[in-house]
């Protein structure tokens, strides 16, 4: 079956009030859908990104100025020699280097083809995969975002924590990495408000150096953090890999690695307890499926970083399949959440903690094709 068109979605949603967390402030929530069409007029979806607060051009420069050229009249089942095909095995988008951006990019469409196979065999993808594990997939609350460029005080956590509890989720991720004493009350508030029972998870995004995340570590331990995210620089795994040995936590990390070579360094050397790889960033279907198997062969769950759109639906099939699914990211602020109700509507909701897989073919979603125009940048 072969492909017949490429196209590309360039989204741009704008959010009432600015978010932020130690990665930086964003005004709108932008991400890049690809539509891939065969011979028989079928068409799957997939998404890149996501971009706080611009640089969608590049990955849609990538695909069509480059990518497309390579997937026009190509087989749409052969995700595997596509895949290779695109991050330059034999080809000349080689010279686009192997990780980052081009990764991403060429996810993005692996995601598209798995959705188009799916549907052309009328089943869910993660029949494609191995085949169903989990029915329901765990899910935690994550956010905790800065509103208007400051961070959140002890106040707005407790409020959005319990927003989250009242939704039925067992689990939430706090922002740290900004001031040790003022992270350490806001958790210690949380902590307070949600019980002992509850797991919460705390979230560095890489800011602080081995010596303040051996120092605030002790403290929480205190509040039986579950697991601490991406505590480090992404590039100091050694440092990781010591904390690991010296804490009575879990160290996460992934949505900054974007290869199961990456993954392979990160569990050789013991660094990380918990694998976060994100679908829309690490090679689609095709990327995560392997980081998935690799985790599995050294014993590491996987609890993906999700925040996207059409990339909470593939990465709900993948983890509906993988052995080693421990729970999924859901982030409703931020931008992503409003305009996934938008394009698809409010089809992943928690219940009890729990996110239900769509059992329908591909990834089970139909795009409202008024709030892609809408939308459109
Ligand atoms: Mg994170």
């Amino acid at each position: 079956m072969k492909i017949t068109a490429v196209e590309t979605f360039p989204l741009s949603f704008p959010l009432k009030e600015p978010a932020s967390d130690a990665t930086g402030i964003w005004h709108t929530w932008n991400t890049l859908l690809i539509k891939i069409t065969a011979e028989n007029g079928m068409f799957g979806i997939g998404e890149v990104g996501p971009l706080h607060g611009g640089g969608l051009r590049v990955y849609q420069a990538l695909v069509e100025s480059k990518l497309k050229e390579l997937l026009i009249g190509e087989d749409v089942f052969q995700r595997e020699y596509l895949f290779n095909k695109l991050i330059g095995i034999g080809t000349s988008s080689y010279a686009f280097g192997q990780q980052g951006a081009i990764v991403s990019a060429v996810g993005g469409i692996d995601i598209a083809l798995w959705d188009l196979v799916g549907k052309i065999l009328n089943t869910p993808v993660y029949n494609l995969l191995g085949g169903l594990y989990h029915k329901k997939i765990p899910a935690y609350a994550s956010g905790f975002f800065g509103k208007n460029g400051s961070v959140l005080n002890q106040q707005q956590c407790v409020e959005e924590a319990t927003f989250y509890k009242d939704l039925g989720f067992k689990g939430v991720k706090m922002k740290i990495g900004f001031n040790r004493e003022f992270d350490l009350q806001n958790i210690e508030a949380v902590r307070k408000t949600l019980g002992k029972d509850f797991l919460i998870m705390v979230d560095a995004n890489q800011g602080l150096t081995l010596h303040e995340a051996k120092m605030i570590s002790r403290r929480l331990e205190e509040y039986d953090i579950y697991f601490v995210e991406e505590p480090l620089s992404i590039f100091d795994i050694e440092g990781m890999a010591e904390l690991s040995k010296n804490v009575n936590f879990a160290i996460a990390a992934g949505e900054n690695y974007y290869s199961a070579a990456d993954f392979r360094t990160l569990f050789e050397k013991r660094a990380i307890q918990i694998a976060q790889p994100d679908i829309i960033h690490a090679g689609g279907f095709t990327g995560m499926h392997k980081i998935a198997c690799l985790a599995k062969i050294y014993n590491v769950p996987l609890a993906p970083h999700i925040h996207a759109t059409v990339g909470v639906a593939a990465s709900i099939q993948l983890l509906a399949a993988a052995s080693n699914t421990l729970m999924a990211e859901y982030i409703m602020t931020g931008g992503s959440y409003e305009l996934r109700k938008e394009l698809f509507g409010d089809s992943y909701q928690v219940k009890d903690g729990f996110i239900e897989v769509s059992d329908l073919p591909g990834l089970g979603v139909e795009l409202n094709e008024k709030a892609i125009q809408k939308y459109l940048k």
